[in-house]
């Protein structure tokens, strides 16, 4: 994610951090420099203008310029001002606390991942306990009905029976008293979207507007589209009284332009984000983390919460006492590690800590670790399940059948088993440390 964007900070700030002291003129500089990366990020130019304009003048201060650590102090006004950009400290969580059944509109253009999100937000407002329904309102491409009523069978939610040729007013409204006959709590209603703003379309979306009231109106943002997606988003907002945005496809190699210029240039908040085409890729939105991430620094936080959502407290407490059982055994090395692949790819979790990212790149010649973990888990699932529990019965002619058995050669075999015992051992150590101790090792 912005990975180009992110690069480029680095290396202003490095420059920027070679100077010790630093004087208006590198202020300047630095503000040039960064007026470029964003523009050429695609933000728009009216945010990086005012954008710039607020940075420059908390940066030049005296009392930062005097600073023991200048460098540092213009990089958190990046920060901040960075974060502030994107909505921090506005309320952007969906606002569902009234009575039900609570209708959410999803409208946007074709091809920004309306239909995907709504089956992504399902799943989402399921998690946290509501029975939402799906409404397919787009008549007009009778795929797209299709496609919903796929996603609702996919993940067990019922979608409205609407049909092709219906008027899609009727639709959400007879939705909505159905839903409220039949106990749903919310309704996601997939509105049609056209390649352009369409005059006709806006004028159906109002009446649905009018007609069903609803609670949330959600812009779907492709962020792949940069500023087009930000015009289109103000045309959306000129029209129609939209309550926030959705952001999709951030996983992919967006510029930055969309997230950074959207809530600014509408004034409504990004309330959610799509990392993903699975339908679990929906995440809330975190103004200050999405600075944090784009400034390299990781985002520790939504590790903290990938891994909770990950390891439900059944698993954790079924591996805890086959630990106690059996051992730290290469059973447990697997199923920890499939927890770990739970939580995302590898890759997207090293961004997340601080540095790893780049330290990722550098280590040419190294292979992903998404691989790496592909090829233990096929030897390991090569091995009979008496030498997953006991690894040093593992003889010359055994490591050399699995390795066949997994396609891989036996000096992985090897190098998984070392790494194993290196794991074992550390395991150890930590039983033995306690609690407390593991605190320490992070820090705490
Ligand atoms: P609609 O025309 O707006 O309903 O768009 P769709 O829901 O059909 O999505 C269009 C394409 O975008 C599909 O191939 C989706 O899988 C893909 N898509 C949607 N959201 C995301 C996302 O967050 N990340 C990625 N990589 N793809 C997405």
């Amino acid at each position: 994610m912005f990975d180009t964007l992110s690069d480029k900070l680095d290396s202003v700030f490095k420059k920027l951090r070679g100077h010790g002291r630093l004087t208006e003129q590198h202020i300047k500089e630095t503000m040039r420099e960064i007026r470029l990366v964003l523009l050429e990020a695609d933000v728009n130019f009216r945010v990086v203008k005012s954008f710039i304009a607020k940075v420059s003048e908390r940066a030049a201060s005296q009392e930062i310029l005097k600073s023991l650590t200048p460098a540092q102090q213009v990089i958190k006004v990046v920060r901040e001002e960075l974060s502030r950009l994107m909505g921090e400290g506005e309320d952007n969580t969906l606002n569902l606390s009234v009575k039900p059944p609570v209708p959410i509109m999803l409208c946007g253009l074709q091809g920004a991942g309306k239909t995907t999100t709504c089956g992504k937000l399902a799943l989402k407002l399921r998690r946290e306990k509501r029975n939402p329904m799906l409404v397919p309102a787009d008549v007009y491409r009778p795929a797209a009905i299709a496609q919903l009523k796929t996603l609702g069978r996919q993940l067990d939610v019922e979608v409205f029976d609407s049909q092709a040729g219906q008027d899609p007013v009727d639709i959400c409204d007879q939705a909505l008293r159905y839903a409220e006959l039949n106990g749903f709590d919310t309704i996601i209603l997939d509105t049609a979207g056209r390649l352009h703003v369409d005059t006709e379309l806006m004028g159906e979306l109002q009446r649905i507007v009018n007609k069903v009231q609803p609670q949330e109106i959600l812009f779907v943002a492709d962020a792949m589209t940069g500023q087009d997606a930000v015009t289109v988003a103000a045309s959306f907002d000129e029209q129609l009284p939209l309550t926030g945005v959705i952001l999709t496809k951030l996983d992919g190699d967006a510029r930055g332009g969309a997230a950074l210029s959207i809530r600014e240039v509408t004034g409504k908040p990004i309330k959610l984000v799509g990392m993903g085409e699975k339908l679990d890729a929906l995440e809330q939105f975190y103004p200050d983390r999405m600075a944090q991430r784009i400034l390299g620094m990781g985002d520790v936080l939504s590790l903290i919460e990938k891994a909770q959502d990950a390891v439900n407290a059944d698993d954790a407490a079924a591996m805890e006492q086959q630990l106690r059982k059996d051992g730290f055994t290469l059973e447990t090395f697997l199923e920890q590690m499939q927890m770990v692949k739970k939580m995302g790819s590898m890759d997207s979790l090293l961004k997340m800590i601080p540095g790893a990212g780049k330290a990722l790149k550098k280590a040419q010649g190294a292979q992903l670790p998404e691989n790496e973990m592909k090829k233990i888990e096929a030897i390991i699932r090569s091995m009979t399940p008496r030498e997953r529990l006991n690894h040093k019965i593992l003889n010359g002619s055994r490591r050399l059948r699995i390795a066949k058995g997994s396609g891989t050669r036996v000096q992985d075999v090897n190098q998984l088993l070392k790494r194993f015992v290196e794991a074992q051992k550390m395991m150890k150590k930590m039983q033995k440390m306690g609690p407390k101790g593991l605190k320490g090792m992070f820090g705490q």
